[in-house]
C-alpha cells in the first residue's frame, strides 16, 4: 500500500517517527508520498527522505501558510525542483474554507505552481478546501490536468467533470466516518482507477478519534473502510490504489 497524502515531515512527528514509520511499514505500507508546505521546510524533508527510501516527497507551497510565502519562493521553488527529485508539485491550491486567506494571494501562488509543474513536467497535488469549481478553472486556464486532489469532496458533477479529464482523487479518514453520507455516495461514484488513499497525518483523524493525532497505520482503517463500502475485493483495492498511485506519482 501507499499513502498518497501524509505529512510525515510535521514536526508532531519528530519524536517517534522512526517508530511510526516502522508500524507503518510491517504493515505492508510501503510508501508515503509527503508533500512539503513551505520554502522553508523544503530541507527538511529532503533530508528526511535521504534517511527514509519510503518517504517520498514532493515540493510546494500550501495555500493555509500564505502570510509565509514570499514572491520569491516562487523562483527557489522553480531552482529546487531543477536541483531536487520531486514526485510532484504540491501541496498547492486553494482554500475558500478560511476566511481570512485573500483569494487572490493565494490563486497568484497556485497558477504560479502550475505553471511550474508544466516545465518541469510533473504532476500536481491539489488542496481544494470549499474550492473545487476554483481549482477545476484554474487548470483549465493552464490546460492542465496531470492533477490529483487529495482529500477530496466534491459534487458529483464536478466529479464527473474532473473525471475526464483525467484528474485523480484521494481519500482519507473522512470516509470512515459513518456518517459522511454524501461523501460516501461520492466514493461509490468514482472509478476504482481514479482514486488513491491517504491519512494527511498528523491532521484530519477521523472517527471517533477526531482529537487524537493521525497516525500512518490509519491508511489500513480507510482502505478496509473503502472495501467494505463500495464491495470491493480487499486485495484488489490494495493493488489497483497502488498501481493508480505509481503510475501518476512515477
Ligand atoms: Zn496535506
Amino acid at each position: 500500500m501507499i499513502d498518497a497524502h501524509i505529512h510525515l515531515d510535521d514536526k508532531r512527528f519528530d519524536k517517534d517517527r522512526h517508530y511510526l514509520i516502522k508500524q507503518a511499514l510491517d504493515a505492508g505500507i510501503k510508501q508515503f508520498i509527503t508533500p512539503a508546505v513551505t520554502s522553508s521546510g523544503f530541507a527538511k524533508l529532503k533530508e528526511l527522505s535521504n534517511h527514509y527510501p519510503s518517504i517520498i516527497p514532493a515540493y510546494g507551497l500550501h495555500p493555509y501558510f500564505i502570510n509565509q510565502h514570499k514572491k520569491n519562493d516562487i523562483k527557489y521553488l522553480d531552482m529546487w525542483l531543477s536541483a531536487n527529485k520531486s514526485c510532484a508539485v504540491g501541496e498547492c491550491g486553494l482554500d475558500y474554507f478560511l476566511k481570512d486567506l485573500d483569494k487572490d494571494i493565494q490563486q497568484f501562488y497556485f497558477d504560479a505552481q502550475i505553471e511550474l509543474a508544466k516545465k518541469h513536467h510533473l504532476p500536481l497535488i491539489l488542496h481544494a478546501r470549499g474550492a473545487v469549481d476554483a481549482v477545476f478553472c484554474a487548470l483549465k486556464n493552464a490546460n492542465y490536468y496531470n492533477a490529483m486532489i487529495h482529500s477530496y469532496n466534491g459534487s458529483i458533477e464536478q466529479t464527473r467533470q474532473l473525471i475526464d479529464k483525467g484528474v485523480k482523487f484521494s481519500f482519507g479518514g473522512a470516509i470512515y466516518n459513518p456518517n459522511a453520507h454524501k461523501l460516501h455516495k461520492l466514493v461509490k461514484y468514482c472509478p476504482l482507477d481514479s482514486i488513491m488513499f491517504e491519512t494527511d497525518a498528523p491532521d484530519q483523524n477521523s472517527y471517533p478519534d477526531f482529537k487524537l493525532r493521525n497516525e500512518p497505520i490509519n491508511l489500513i482503517k480507510v482502505i478496509n473502510y473503502y472495501s467494505q463500502l463500495t464491495n470491493h475485493n480487499l486485495e484488489q483495492v490494495k493493488s489497483q490504489s497502488s498501481i493508480t498511485c505509481l503510475h501518476f506519482f512515477k
